[in-house]
């Protein structure tokens, strides 16, 4: 191989790793629950998020009083707390697919199922401290069993839960910050991976996702659900858009 052939051969590779790094990755909000027999934070929602080719399907994971691990977004889910109600009391009830309130174990098992879409886990705030931490153990030793570490991103609003997470995940796992009230730069020199902020704050403060990036972050924004706030966050390069039309926001990175 000559000079120029060779210089060619690494223009030509190194375009093609911009491409792969600089695309913006599809996260679905909560499972891609907006289309037929889903729900949010469904066993089908993900199955959805997988067929349709997302990048990521995020789920909500919550500890009930009885040390239950259950995958909902809402703090009060049809009248029941979902820090107080007992496992017992959530299962009864159903999700507007049908479906019961799945546990973290049942969701992991559909995860193994779908290899090719990473698993985006939102682990809800607690009233204390000691019941998060506990939520952490339980979570890391589920993510263990069901051997999806390497491709799980945790992400979290609380900043002591964020801490608890690195101890357990030292390194291999991916933790990204949610509240949007600390800048890039102090989220890295915590040693989290990303900020997972609004898209309020991140319209507020666009030079952000600059700085993440020069502090070895990524970025991640959400709920991006209109257009003209995909196409936004797309130009402005953030690295993952997470939103309740995943369906939309693929179409719109194909163009
Ligand atoms: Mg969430």
């Amino acid at each position: 191989m000559n000079l120029k052939s060779a210089a060619v051969g690494i223009l030509f590779v190194s375009t093609l790793s911009f491409t792969a790094t600089s695309a913006t990755k599809v996260v679905a909000h909560r499972g891609f629950w907006n289309t037929d027999n889903s729900a949010q934070n469904s066993l089908v929602s993900f199955h959805k998020a997988d067929s349709i080719g997302c990048y990521g399907s995020e789920i909500d994971v919550w500890l009930t009083t009885d040390d239950h691990l259950v995958v909902n977004h809402d703090r009060i889910f049809q009248g029941l707390f979902m820090e107080t109600a007992s496992f017992e009391e959530l299962r009864a009830l159903r999700l507007p697919n049908g479906e019961q309130i799945p546990t973290l174990d049942e969701y992991l098992a559909e995860v193994r199922k779908h290899p090719d879409t990473r698993l985006v886990l939102e682990m809800k705030s607690l009233t204390d401290y000691s019941r998060e931490d506990v939520a952490c153990g339980k979570i890391a030793e589920l993510l263990r069993k069901h051997g999806v570490l390497n491709r799980t991103d945790i992400i979290v609003f609380s900043l002591n839960a964020a801490m608890t997470f690195r101890k357990l995940f030292p390194v291999g796992v991916k933790i990204f910050y949610l509240d949007g009230d600390l800048t890039p730069k102090k989220v890295s020199k915590l040693g989290l991976d990303g900020i997972d902020y609004s898209l309020k704050v991140l319209k507020k403060h666009p030079e952000w996702v600059r700085q993440a990036h020069d502090n070895g972050i990524e970025v991640n924004v959400w709920t991006a659900n209109s257009e003209k706030d995909m196409k936004y966050f797309i130009d402005l390069g953030v690295d993952y858009i997470t939103t309740d039309h995943p369906d939309k926001l693929i179409e719109i990175l194909r163009q």
